[in-house]
């Protein structure tokens, strides 16, 4: 993800990067570990694919059930124990629903007792007052409210703002235990002008930072790239102007390269340092900072790549699947030597390198050109 507001403010994210840059895993803030020398991937985990929605669209492929084949408690604490030996610096939960597996706080507090930082990803329709108890009792500290479940829910299609209305509740009863929380929203032809009603209704409702997920199919490239344009240029502006908000935009590191040009033009002395922080960040951090398991324990590169599996956590420890995975992470380790196309001859491969599973979904190969760049 490319984190426009902190990239802004650079020299106030430049001064925390310089004091926690060379700290270890678990003394580095969450939203620094992107720039951190910190070797551990951070751990993107699908602990369940159930779901108690059943929406038309999932991003997360969930279904009605739990898989038979699913990590049982022992396993998941066994894994647990090993991204704690690795000195993982964060661990994201995801599902499914993560709250429909029924031992999934106790594993949270657990990783927590081992000094693990874990965050999760819910649609917010479990979050009764005891259970926001129990998640700020896990260690828990961050949720992060995916609105598409709700928004699908009203009938609507995304519809953002049905989203937001319907998770309030779970809003506020995490506010009342004191568990932070942000809003994933997903953007595309309908209702992309809607975007300065949209951050409106998130900053009344209190939050103070969403993700931003365009939808980057169905379309010709040429009419996403345009879409997204305009797009990042509303959310920069926003960004600058919004202090308080921390706004984020996810699966595009092309995104990174925009804000820099954009600010080439204004602001060469404050591009320059951005661009250093880019390339800190080192762009699509899938098999190079970044690992993720799925419900039955295979490993991916990413969240969004689960045609490329590099072994299961069943067979072979995570810590030796990391270190000697197989050639693709090799290779991604190494992207520049095998990038292709305009990826391959872009001077801002370094700090973006486009989107791997994109280019092996669209075009094949992996390391062809991402589709979805619109940076000329
Ligand atoms: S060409 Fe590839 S590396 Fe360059 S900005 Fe576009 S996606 Fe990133
Ligand atoms: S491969 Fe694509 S979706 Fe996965 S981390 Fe990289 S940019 Fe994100």
């Amino acid at each position: 993800m490319i984190n426009c507001s902190r990239l802004l403010r650079v020299g106030e994210t430049e001064r925390e990067v310089k004091k926690h840059r060379n700290k270890a895993a678990k003394d580095v803030p969450k939203h620094l570990i992107r720039y951190s020398k910190v070797y551990s991937p951070m751990v993107v985990w699908n602990i369940t694919r159930e779901c108690n929605l059943s929406c038309p669209v999932c991003h997360l492929g969930s279904a009605p059930t739990a898989d038979d084949g699913e990590l049982s408690t022992e396993e998941a604490t066994d894994l647990i124990d090993q991204m704690a030996t690795m000195g993982v610096p964060l661990i994201t939960v995801y599902g499914g629903e993560p709250l429909m597996r029924r031992d999934f706080l106790d594993l949270a507090s657990y990783a927590h007792e081992k000094g693990l930082r874990m965050i999760f990803s819910t649609n917010a329709t479990l979050i009764t007052k005891k259970t926001a108890k129990k998640i700020k009792n896990s260690g828990i500290t961050y949720v992060g409210i995916d609105l598409d479940g709700l928004a699908q829910q009203s009938g609507n299609g995304f519809d953002v703002l049905e989203g937001l209305k319907g998770s309030m509740l779970a809003i506020r009863r995490l506010r009342e235990v004191g568990v932070g929380c942000g809003v994933r929203i997903t953007i595309g032809e309908f209702n992309s002008a809607m975007l300065p009603e949209i951050t409106a209704a998130i900053e009344k409702a209190g939050i103070r930072r969403f993700a931003v997920c365009q939808v980057l199919e169905g379309r010709p490239w040429r009419e996403i790239g345009e879409e997204r344009r305009k797009m990042m240029d509303f959310l920069i502006d926003y960004a600058a102007n919004s202090p308080e908000m921390e706004v984020v935009t996810e699966h595009v590191y092309a995104d990174g390269v925009y804000i820099l040009e954009r600010l080439k033009r204004r602001d060469p002395r404050r591009a320059r340092r951005i661009s250093n922080l880019l390339r800190m960040q080192g762009g699509c951090p899938a098999g190079r900072k970044l690992i993720n398991i799925d419900h039955l324990g295979y490993l991916h590169p990413c969240i969004y790549w689960k045609e490329c599996t590099i072994g299961n956590v069943r067979d072979t420890g995570l810590s030796e699947l990391w270190t000697h995975g197989n050639t693709i992470l090799e290779k991604l380790r190494n992207r520049r030597e095998h990038l292709k196309g305009k990826c391959g001859k872009c001077s801002y491969s370094e700090m973006c390198g486009g989107c791997r599973s994109r280019a092996e979904r669209y075009l094949g190969d992996c390391f062809r050109s991402d589709p979805a760049c619109y940076f000329h």
